[in-house]
Parts: C-alpha cells; sequence; structure tokens
C-alpha cells in the first residue's frame, strides 16, 4: 500500500441480521485528503464511518488505518481508534466537566499525560476552534455550535491521524451551523485527513477533494465536487441532488 493511503477499505459488508446495510464498499483516503459523504437517510453512511473505527464490527472485508488492518482479529483495536477523531450528530461532551476538563480527560487517563502538558494542549485547541475564554465554562453554559466546536477540540486533543464527522451540524440551529463548518473548514486547509458525512452540499462543494454518492449501502458515484454536484452521471445521484439542493 502506498504510504500516503491513511484509510484503505476493501469489499466491505455489513448486515444487521437479514438486513445488509453495506453491500461492497472500496475506498481509499489518502493524507490530506477531505472525502465528503452524501446520500439518502438509511443508506448506510453512520454504518460505512463506524466500521472505519470499529464502533461496528464489519460482516466482511478489510479496513486498514495508517498501515494497520483493524478488522484483524490480533489488532490492538484501542490503540488503533486513537488515530481517529470522531465527531457525531450528538456532541457528548461530559456534562458535569467544564470545557477544560472535558479535553484533557482523555489525554491525562489514555496518554498518561500530565495535567500541565494535557492543559497546553488542551488550551492550544480550544484556541484552533475559537473558543478560548470558554474553557471554564460547562457544556450546559454553551450554544450547540460552541458545545460541537468543544467536541471536535476534544478530538483534536487526542492528535489523531484522521477525523471522522457523521452530520456534525445536523444537530443545530441554523444560524450555528456556520461556525462549525468554519472551524472543519480550517481544519481541512491546515492538511487534516478528513471522512465527514454531511448534508451541506454546499460545504462538501467547496471544501471536499472528493465527493461520494452512496445509496443502498453501495457508492453510487464519485469524484471532484464540481463534477458529482454539478454535473452528476447517474440517476439515483441527479434525484437526490434534486431533492437537497
Ligand atoms: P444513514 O447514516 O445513511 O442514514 P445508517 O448507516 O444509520 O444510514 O443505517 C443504514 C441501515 O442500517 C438502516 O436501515 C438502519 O436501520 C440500519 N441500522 C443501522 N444501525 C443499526 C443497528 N445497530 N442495528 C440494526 N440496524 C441498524
Ligand atoms: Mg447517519
Amino acid at each position: 500500500m502506498a504510504d500516503d493511503v491513511v484509510i484503505s477499505i476493501r469489499d466491505l459488508h455489513k448486515s444487521f441480521g437479514s438486513n445488509e446495510v453495506l453491500r461492497g464498499i472500496d475506498l481509499d483516503v489518502v493524507r490530506g485528503e477531505v472525502v465528503c459523504i452524501i446520500g439518502p437517510s438509511g443508506s448506510g453512511k453512520s454504518t460505512l464511518l463506524r466500521c472505519v473505527n470499529l464502533l461496528e464490527v464489519p460482516s466482511g472485508g478489510t479496513v486498514t488505518v495508517d498501515g494497520t488492518e483493524i478488522t484483524d482479529p490480533d489488532c490492538e483495536i484501542d490503540d488503533a481508534r486513537r488515530t481517529m477523531g470522531m465527531v457525531f450528530q450528538q456532541f457528548n461532551l461530559f456534562t458535569n466537566l467544564d470545557v477544560l476538563g472535558n479535553l484533557t480527560i482523555a489525554p491525562r487517563r489514555v496518554l498518561r499525560r500530565n495535567r500541565a502538558h494535557a492543559e497546553e494542549i488542551a488550551r492550544a485547541n480550544l484556541a484552533r476552534v475559537g473558543l478560548s475564554e470558554k474553557e471554564s465554562s460547562f457544556p450546559g453554559q454553551l450554544s450547540g455550535g460552541q458545545q460541537q466546536r468543544v467536541a471536535i477540540a476534544r478530538a483534536l486533543t487526542m492528535e489523531p491521524t484522521v477525523m471522522l464527522f457523521d452530520e456534525p451540524t445536523s444537530a443545530l440551529d441554523p444560524e450555528l451551523v456556520g461556525d462549525v463548518l468554519d472551524v472543519m473548514r480550517s481544519l481541512a486547509e491546515e492538511g487534516m485527513t478528513m471522512l465527514v458525512v454531511t448534508h451541506e452540499i454546499q460545504f462538501a462543494r467547496e471544501v471536499a477533494d472528493r465527493v461520494l454518492f452512496i445509496d443502498g449501502g453501495v457508492i453510487v458515484e464519485q469524484g471532484r465536487p464540481e463534477a458529482v454536484i454539478t454535473d452528476p452521471q447517474q440517476e439515483r445521484t441527479r434525484n437526490f441532488l434534486a431533492r437537497v439542493l
């Protein structure tokens, strides 16, 4: 495998009982690439992302992240997962901890960083998402958009190789979406490798290096955003885009 391939997925299948949700996905993501995944509800987008960090165990195929085949039963999944930051639709912050506490708990417990070092990294990442002044706030005192930016900063404190986003703006009031997308855009500009499930077609068009359209558990169409979004070749892609644009 070329060194610059960060995520390599081969013939990935996932069934829940008799429901075959992923039907053979092949995907390579290279270092620094931003891949946006679009597609109808229920098409398998979240399942694909969750198979990449083994929150779901694939029924078949392989997933290799940064050279480690995580679908190998001998893989140390906790080590492998640490290379991936995941941001969900729901922010999942610890409501009993302030922002700095949310950002330092995993580096201290998992990476065994001392408090001063963990706080230094936390503050650097809070600055990255534009929330330096909120370090002593509790999640309940923040807007949804601010909470999601904290969740992104928290994922970044583990210094991931790749960031996985599953509809990070879908739970937000419309006026709060832009700030979160701006943070994601600046991460992309810094060269972060990103796999982003999103309904924000405009964001995909502007930020993605590649857009995948998934339907029925297969990649129906993929390519440069201007090709897939502006000039889709497949009927299913055209129908989907006509509904969301
Ligand atoms: P999307 O994110 O594209 O909306 P999902 O990956 O969440 O789609 O879901 C795809 C299909 O898999 C749906 O039919 C959903 O009901 C099913 N599914 C997802 N997770 C589970 C699960 N844990 N158990 C059973 N079925 C599931
Ligand atoms: Mg989903």
